[in-house]
């Protein structure tokens, strides 16, 4: 047994600390960025904002506004062929689906929908994802799915090590998904006791896979635009998000109304006051190895499973737009803050403070 007893830090743990610039204004910053990678030989140009593979976040539906501000989604794994097909072509008219992942388990099944889908050739962003990244069968995966489309753009994980993202990449992997266990729905932590805070394994990986001409996707943990602007500070090349996007009418899982009681009362005259109710919309948002998923998707939870995620409603909260625009809007006011007018600079600007303390919430926590 071992102790490794560095310091290692979540997001909440840090604050980028503001700099004299030469930018005058937020128009002044790029936040649209020329991405070339490892293996494939397209370059794309977009901001790497991911929609997670969950049945919640990974939509049809999310995908259309994500593409609409240059964003990126990975579809999630429970659409059939036909529906991938069958999207990608209405998709494909007004654009080359250059911002679609597809998604894939690593079973035999997994491989043969992913071959039914690729053969079309409308799509070419492959999100190859299992719980454990440490399992041989991702590594085997990624170098039979590198194999059969050399050309395909493929983001492989979950890992959280420098050591292992330089295996994924150099068996063919061009971006690798980083994060166990800092999910908004995830329990792995608790039912398993593993798991690495996100922002010092960002730090490490995306210093790993650059290395050897990769590149991180920080997946999971960003609770505020603010943590998405600390994950490209610390390093990641995209940034994957499904709490931060569930709830929205373009996201999947149930809506309900419900009626609460609130302090406030109306006043009927001197002496009589009625209790005023108030009526709040929720949406179901999931985690995909919650007994909830298992049961929806995959038929019933397996005995030798055990949940690793939870099932939460939250508050619904309208159109998705108005939450990208303010993730985009926080981003770009974070790159005057830093000085940085790329995204790709962003690292290079940033000096964090270790916080312990970062918002002040005495009002409560904004609406
Ligand atoms: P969030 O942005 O909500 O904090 O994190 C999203 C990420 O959580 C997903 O992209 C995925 O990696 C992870 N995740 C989703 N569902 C589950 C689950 O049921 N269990 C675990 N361990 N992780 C999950």
């Amino acid at each position: 047994m071992r102790i490794q007893d560095d310091i290692q830090l979540d997001y909440c743990d840090v604050l980028l600390r503001p700099k004299r610039s030469a930018l005058a204004s937020r128009s002044q910053v790029d936040i649209i960025r020329e991405y070339s990678f490892r293996w494939c030989p397209r370059t794309l140009k977009a901001t790497g904002v991911i929609a997670a593979n969950m049945f919640t976040t990974g939509t049809f539906e999310i995908a259309r506004e994500m593409q609409k501000q240059q964003l990126f989604t990975a579809l999630h794994k429970h659409y059939t062929a036909d529906e991938l097909i069958a999207f990608l072509k209405e998709n494909a008219k007004n654009n080359n689906n250059d911002l679609i992942f597809v998604s894939s388990g690593v079973s035999e099944a997994d491989f043969e929908k992913l071959s039914t889908v690729m053969k079309t050739g409308l799509v070419q962003n492959i999100c190859i994802d299992v719980a454990n990244g440490y399992s041989p069968y991702l590594l085997d995966y990624i170098k039979k799915v590198r194999q059969t489309w050399p050309e395909s753009l493929i983001m492989a994980g979950n890992v959280v090590t420098g050591d292992m993202c330089e295996d994924l990449i150099l068996n063919g992997a061009d971006i690798v998904k980083v994060g166990i266990g800092p999910g908004s729905v995830c329990t792995t932590r608790k039912l398993t006791g593993v798991g690495r805070p996100q922002f010092s394994t960002v730090i490490e990986c995306a210093d790993a896979a650059h290395g050897v001409g990769g590149m991180v996707c920080a997946d999971g943990g960003c609770t505020v635009p603010g943590d998405v602007c600390k994950s490209f500070c610390a390093g990641a090349d995209f940034v994957m998000l499904g709490g931060m996007l569930a709830g929205h009418q373009e996201s999947a899982g149930e809506l309900s109304t419900k009626s609460f009681q609130t302090n406030e009362v109306d006043m009927i005259d001197d002496k009589t006051c009625a209790i005023k109710l108030e009526q709040r919309q929720f949406k179901k948002f999931y985690g995909m190895s919650s007994e909830y998923a298992q049961e929806a998707h995959y038929g019933g939870m397996k005995k030798y499973r055990a949940s690793e995620g939870k099932v939460v409603e939250i508050p619904f909260r309208g159109p998705i737009e108005n939450t990208l625009l303010a993730i985009l809007g926080g981003l770009r006011s974070c790159m005057t803050y830093i000085g940085a007018r790329r995204l790709k600079d962003m690292p290079k600007c940033a000096t964090f403070y270790r916080v312990n303390r970062q918002l002040n919430n005495i009002f409560g926590e904004e609406k």
